[in-house]
């Protein structure tokens, strides 16, 4: 799912982009006034605040409403930038009653773990994507996604004390490989998430894809896998620092160099949160039958070319045949009716162990637990050996591409530390890349 969905809904609880649209919408004022889309035709320009230019020369009108429109773009998300400021007061503040300006204009704002540097993150993308320069589209909803990103990457590599990267987690499909796809050796991804190793970065890779065995892991992330196994420079510590979550909360592996298949399952006993120790088979059971029952009927009632496919952690309808599409919206019909359903069951309602039923792309999948959990497991395990303190969510970073979609399994692991949405795993590398400058620029 590479573009926004333009669904329309009659539930919206599970809208996620409500922020974006609403910075999208202050920056289309300027873009409306300052916009100059006659400029273009008056070439040669003359004007008699401007004077005539030499032939060939940059169009002085257009290179003018550039440097307005970038001016005023700065500006609001500068303003931005401090509404947020005051937000993280608020949420901060355990005496303060009421809610910030923005958690009044924007209601379904959640926490901050970090402040967002718009302006800079602005002013990064601008030169990258000449926002500025556009006179017929005014900013998108990818620009701003864009901005935020840029200024979640410069926010945790500030040098701010205790603002440090210290764990990346990344999504499967669509993140590093392409939907269903695996990350093969020659994936650009590779190199970079080796160079996040040396710098002594722990990695989780916290995917939905929910199997029991580390051959499945490997034959997926075997490109990974084996340019671990075969550096020669990373250090036995450095390898050990990736680990892979699976089944959003429910399979634990760590690459081990002696193992068959690079990874040693890690038993569920040595990395439940209390919390999840409270999970009872039984309830799972139950919540994953009403699952089923509810999954059958949406291949039933909207003619699905689906099957079921059930797991001991998870339940889904898959595409029969395999390469069959199913309409975009029967897939989120699916997971919104699957959703509500389970929501008002008993089991549901007791709300003893938490589900995230989702959009997979051509799949729906209704998972035990959710990447909320995930990505805390892996910030439990890469606790400081000294202290045995967890890793904090202002140091840790989630990358993936579902914030949107019904479900949007990535979106939960925003409660628990920041994140960067992207739209393809080539984005992810352009992420990367910005990651590894700014982190650069932080050592030297
Ligand atoms: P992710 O993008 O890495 O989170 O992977 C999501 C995809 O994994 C889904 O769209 C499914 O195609 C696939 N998948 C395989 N097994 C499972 C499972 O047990 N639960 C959820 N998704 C699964
Ligand atoms: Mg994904």
């Amino acid at each position: 799912m590479t573009t926004r969905y333009r669904v329309e809904y009659a539930l919206k609880t599970h809208r996620r982009d409500q922020f974006i649209e609403w910075i999208k919408g202050l920056l289309a004022v300027p873009f409306v006034l300052y916009s100059q889309p006659h400029g273009v035709f008056e070439y040669p320009p003359s004007s008699p605040e401007l004077g005539t230019s030499p032939p060939g020369s940059p169009n002085p009108i257009l290179i003018k409403a550039r440097e307005e429109a970038h001016r005023r773009y700065a500006e609001i998300l500068h303003d931005v930038e401090l509404m947020i400021d005051d937000h993280i007061a608020h949420q901060n503040d355990p005496d303060n009653p009421f809610p910030s300006k923005l958690k009044l204009l924007v209601p379904s704002i959640g926490p901050f773990f970090t402040r967002l540097p718009l302006e800079a993150a602005f002013k990064f993308q601008d030169r990258k994507r000449y926002i500025s320069s556009r006179r017929f589209v005014s900013p998108s909803f990818n620009d701003v996604r864009l901005i935020l990103n840029s200024a979640q990457l410069i926010s945790v590599t500030s040098t701010t004390p205790g603002s440090t990267l210290q764990l990346a987690t990344f999504d499967g499909d669509v993140t590093l490989y392409d939907d269903g796809q695996s990350l093969e050796p020659t994936s650009p991804v590779i190199p970079r998430l080796l160079d996040l190793l040396r710098k002594n970065i722990k990695i989780g890779i916290v995917t939905a894809a929910g199997y029991t065995s580390a051959d499945r892991y490997y034959a997926r992330l075997h490109g990974l896998l084996d340019s671990i196994a075969t550096s020669v420079d990373l250090t036995p510590i450095q390898k050990r620092s990736v680990i892979i979550m699976g089944g959003e909360a429910n399979y634990l592996f760590q690459f081990d160099p002696a193992s068959e298949h690079l990874l040693s399952p890690v038993p569920r006993s040595e990395w439940l949160t209390a919390e999840m120790l409270l999970w009872d088979d039984r309830d799972i059971t139950q919540l994953l039958d009403i699952a089923e029952a509810a999954l059958a009927d949406c291949i039933e009632t909207l003619n699905l070319p689906a099957v079921l496919m059930r797991k001991d952690r998870a339940v889904g309808i898959i595409p029969s045949p395999p390469h069959i599409r199913i309409p975009r919206e029967s897939l989120e019909e699916t997971v919104l009716c699957v959703q509500k359903i389970l929501e008002l069951s008993s089991a549901g309602r007791s709300k003893k162990v938490p589900f995230c039923a989702f959009n997979g792309g051509n799949d729906v999948f209704v998972d035990i637990g959710d990447k909320s959990w995930g990505v805390t497991v892996c910030q439990r395990w890469f606790s400081d050996p000294e202290t045995g303190r967890p890793i904090r969510g202002e140091n840790t970073l989630h990358v993936g591409d579902q914030f949107l979609s019904a479900g949007a399994n990535d979106f939960r692991a925003r409660s628990v530390g920041t994140t960067a949405w992207i739209a393809s795993p080539a984005e992810t590398v352009e992420l990367l890349d910005e990651l590894g400058e700014l982190m650069g620029k932080k050592m030297s």
